[in-house]
C-alpha cells in the first residue's frame, strides 16, 4: 500500500489540487501575501474580499525561496505545475525567471492562470510565453459588464486587455485557453462574445461558473449547457469547449496544509 505523503508547511506551494481543467495541479503562489493582491476585485472572487489593489510588477517572493520548496517536494503524481494563488500571478516580476528555473528541475508542464489585465505589456507576454498552457480570463464582452463583474482598478481598460490577449496569441505557440466565469449578469451569449473569441483564436474556451463559496451564485448545469449551445449557434469557433460540470476529477493527496489550501480558496469546492 502506498502511504499518503505527509502534509508540510509549504509557504508558496499548495496542493496538489484536483483541477477540473488541469488534472492533478500543484499550485505556486508567487504573490503569497496575506491580503489578496490583484488588479481586479471580481464580484465572485473565491480567494477573499479584502483586496490590495496593485498593478505594479515587483518581486513578492524571491525566486530562490520558491525553488527551494520545489526542490524539497516528495515524490508526487502531478499533471501541471500551475501559477495562480492569492492574487494575479503576472504581478510577480520574477514569473519568467521562476518558469525557467522550474523547467530545469521538473518535467511536468507549466500552466499560468491569469486575469489578463497585464497582457497589454510586452514583458508580461514574453514571460507568459515560456509556459506550456496559459489560461487567460475574460468575463465580459463589453466595457460595461467588465466593470460590473471584474471591478478593475480605474486605469485598467477592457479594450486594452483584449488587444493584449490578441498580441499574445500572435507570438504564442503553446496552448491558450480563454476562461469565462459565467454568472447571472453575463450569461446571455451575444454576437459580441462570439466575435471576441473568434478574433482571439484560443485553443479552447473554458465555460466556468463560481463553484466555491462566495457571495455570487453559480449557474446550474442546465444553464451552462445552454450557454454552450447558444455559443455553437452563433459562433464559427470550433476549438475545444470545456464545461466545468463535465469535468472528471482525479484523486489527489495534498502535501500542503489545509490552511495553505484555504488561503488560496481551494479545498472547499461546492461541486
Ligand atoms: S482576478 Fe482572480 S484573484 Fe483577482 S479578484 Fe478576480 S477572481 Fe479574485
Amino acid at each position: 500500500m502506498i502511504s499518503k505523503p505527509k502534509r508540510k508547511r509549504f509557504k508558496y506551494i499548495y496542493g496538489p489540487v484536483s483541477s477540473w481543467r488541469l488534472g492533478r495541479s500543484l499550485g505556486i503562489d508567487p504573490i503569497s501575501s496575506n491580503k489578496k493582491t490583484c488588479t481586479f476585485n471580481c464580484i465572485y472572487c473565491q480567494v477573499g474580499r479584502a483586496t490590495k489593489f496593485s498593478k505594479r510588477r515587483k518581486i513578492y517572493v524571491k525566486t530562490e525561496k520558491i525553488i527551494d520548496e520545489i526542490k524539497s517536494l516528495p515524490h508526487l503524481k502531478i499533471d501541471y505545475i500551475t501559477f495562480s494563488g492569492r492574487g494575479e500571478p503576472t504581478l510577480a516580476k520574477n514569473l519568467g525567471a521562476l518558469i525557467k528555473a522550474i523547467k530545469k528541475l521538473r518535467k511536468e508542464k507549466i500552466a499560468v492562470l491569469t486575469n489578463s489585465s497585464l497582457m497589454n505589456r510586452q514583458d508580461v507576454r514574453n514571460e507568459l510565453a515560456l509556459a506550456d498552457f496559459v489560461v487567460a480570463k475574460i468575463d465580459a464582452p463589453s466595457d460595461r459588464l467588465f466593470n460590473l463583474i471584474d471591478k478593475p482598478m480605474r486605469d485598467i481598460k477592457f479594450g486594452s486587455i483584449i488587444e493584449g490577449i490578441k498580441k499574445f496569441r500572435r507570438i504564442y505557440a503553446g496552448r491558450l485557453g480563454l476562461q469565462i466565469m459565467f454568472i447571472d449578469l453575463n450569461k446571455k451569449i451575444t454576437i459580441e462574445w462570439a466575435s471576441i473569441i473568434e478574433e482571439i483564436k484560443p485553443d479552447e474556451v473554458q465555460i466556468n461558473t463560481p463553484t466555491r463559496p462566495n457571495k455570487t451564485a453559480p449557474l446550474s448545469k442546465k444553464e451552462i449547457v445552454n450557454i454552450k449551445n447558444q455559443f455553437l449557434k452563433i459562433s464559427s469557433f470550433r476549438g475545444n469547449l470545456v464545461l466545468v460540470y463535465d469535468s472528471c476529477r482525479k484523486a489527489v493527496s495534498p502535501i500542503s496544509t489545509k490552511h495553505a489550501l484555504k488561503k488560496r480558496g481551494r479545498g472547499i469546492e461546492r461541486l
